[in-house]
C-alpha cells in the first residue's frame, strides 16, 4: 500500500476517546526484563507437562463451546481462596484487566464515575473511560501511604459509583490497611474494588480484604495469575464477592469468554499450586535485597509488599533509564518525580539491576545538557 494511511483524526472516533493514550509499557527483548512485575522464573517443568496434558485434552473438544460458566476453573478458585469462599462467589475473565473491565461495564458506564487514589494502576482510568465513565484521581499522604481518614473523607466528598483500592499498590508498592478498606466502603454507596494483584507477596500474616467480605455485597476482591503464579501470558484474572453481584458480570460478559484452553491450562495451575507459590519467597527474598541495597547506593526504596520496587533520589529518571537500556536491563520509567520501578526478577536478573545501577555512579545517569550557541 502506498497510500498515506490515515490518522485517528480521519476516523469517526467516540469523542471521549480522542487525545487518549494506549497503555503501552515498552516491550523490548533485552536480557534482563524488570518492567512489567512479571514473575521471571518459568513454570516448572513437572507443573508445566500437567497443564500442556489438560490443554491437549481440552482440546480434542475444542469444536464445542466451552463451559461458559468455567465451573470447574471457578471452584479451583474457590478451594484455593478458602475463607469459606464456594464458586458461586467467583469470577474469571482473560487477565485481571478483564475481570476490571467486566465490573466497570456493570457499574461504571456513561454519567457514572470511578475513582483511584493518585498514583495507583495505570489501566483504571483507561478502563473506566473505556466504557464512557469519567476517572477521578485522589491523593495520598507521605510516601504515598493512605490513612482511613483521608481515604474516607476523599470518598465520601467524590461519592464515586465505583472505587478502586489497589493493595498493595502499584507503581509504589504501598500496603493498605482492612481499615481503609472498611472506612471507604462505609463512606459509599458505591462498589469497592480491593485490587489485590499483588497480594501472595505481602507478609503472611497480612490480612486479605477477602476476610471483609461476608456481609458486604457491594465489595469485590479481584486476583490475578499473571503475577505470583508465573501465568502472565496465559491471561487469567479472577475476583470473589457476593453471588448477586457476580449475576451482575455476567449481563455483561462475552458468551464463551473464557476460552477451553484458558479453562484447562488455569484449572491444572491451580491443582499445582504450591509448586506454582514456591518461587513467592525466593522473590520476596530478592525484593528485600534490592531495597537494602538501593538504600545503600544512597536511593530512597519505598516500603514494598509487592514483586517490585519503587526508589527515589534519582537525579534523572529518563538518563538512568536509558543507561540502563543501554545494558541490556529494562525497568519502567512510570513518571513520577525522580523515581523508577523495578521487578524483583531471579538472583542473577536482580544482581544485574543492581550492578548496571551502581556503576552509574551517585544519583545515577546524567542526562548530556545541550550545548546552546
Ligand atoms: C499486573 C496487575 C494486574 C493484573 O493484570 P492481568 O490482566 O491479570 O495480567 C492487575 N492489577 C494491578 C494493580 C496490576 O499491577
Amino acid at each position: 500500500m502506498d497510500a498515506v494511511s490515515a490518522s485517528l483524526d480521519d476516523l469517526p472516533l467516540r469523542s471521549d476517546l480522542r487525545g487518549q493514550m494506549p497503555y503501552g509499557a515498552p516491550q523490548a527483548p533485552l536480557p534482563v526484563a524488570l518492567n512489567v512485575n512479571e514473575n521471571t522464573h518459568p513454570v516448572p517443568e513437572e507443573v508445566a507437562d500437567d497443564i500442556l496434558d489438560s490443554v491437549a485434552h481440552a482440546l480434542r473438544e475444542v469444536n464445542r463451546y466451552p463451559d461458559r460458566e468455567f465451573t470447574a476453573l471457578r471452584e479451583g478458585f474457590a478451594d484455593y481462596l478458602g475463607h469459606g469462599l464456594t464458586a458461586d462467589h467467583i469470577w474469571a475473565g482473560n487477565g485481571s484487566n478483564e475481570v476490571l473491565q467486566h465490573l466497570l461495564q456493570a457499574f461504571g458506564g456513561p454519567g457514572r464515575t470511578a475513582f483511584g487514589f493518585a498514583p495507583t494502576y495505570s489501566m483504571y482510568p483507561l478502563l473506566t473511560r473505556g466504557t464512557g465513565a469519567e476517572y477521578v484521581s485522589g491523593t495520598r499522604g507521605v510516601d504515598y501511604t493512605l490513612s482511613a481518614e483521608s481515604a474516607a473523607e476523599q470518598i465520601a466528598d467524590a461519592a464515586p459509583d465505583v472505587t478502586f483500592l489497589c493493595a498493595p499498590n502499584n507503581p509504589t508498592g504501598t500496603p493498605l490497611g482492612v481499615d481503609v478498606i472498611e472506612a471507604v466502603y462505609d463512606a459509599t454507596d458505591g462498589i469497592v474494588i480491593v485490587d489485590e494483584a499483588y497480594q501472595e507477596f505481602a507478609p503472611r500474616d497480612s490480612r486479605s480484604a477477602l476476610t471483609l467480605l461476608p456481609g458486604r455485597e457491594r465489595l469485590v476482591v479481584s486476583r490475578t495469575m499473571s503475577k505470583a503464579f508465573a501465568f502472565a501470558g496465559a491471561r487469567v484474572g479472577y475476583l470473589a464477592a457476593d453471588p448477586a453481584l457476580i449475576d451482575a458480570l455476567r449481563l455483561v460478559r462475552l458468551p464463551y469468554h473464557l476460552s477451553a484452553l484458558t479453562q484447562a491450562a488455569a484449572t491444572a495451575a491451580l491443582r499445582h499450586a504450591p509448586e506454582m507459590l514456591a518461587m513467592v519467597d525466593e522473590i520476596v527474598g530478592q525484593r528485600d535485597r534490592i531495597s537494602a541495597t538501593l538504600d545503600a547506593l544512597g536511593y530512597h526504596p519505598y516500603e514494598s509488599w509487592t514483586n517490585f520496587v519503587l526508589f527515589s533520589d534519582v537525579d534523572d529518571p529518563a538518563a538512568t533509564w536509558q543507561a540502563l537500556y543501554e545494558q541490556g536491563v529494562l525497568i519502567r520509567d512510570i513518571g513520577l518525580p525522580r523515581s523508577l520501578r523495578v521487578t524483583a526478577g531471579t538472583e542473577a536478573e536482580s544482581t544485574a539491576f543492581l550492578d548496571a545501577l551502581a556503576s552509574l555512579g551517585p544519583g545515577g545517569a546524567h542526562g548530556v545538557t545541550e550545548e546552546r550557541g
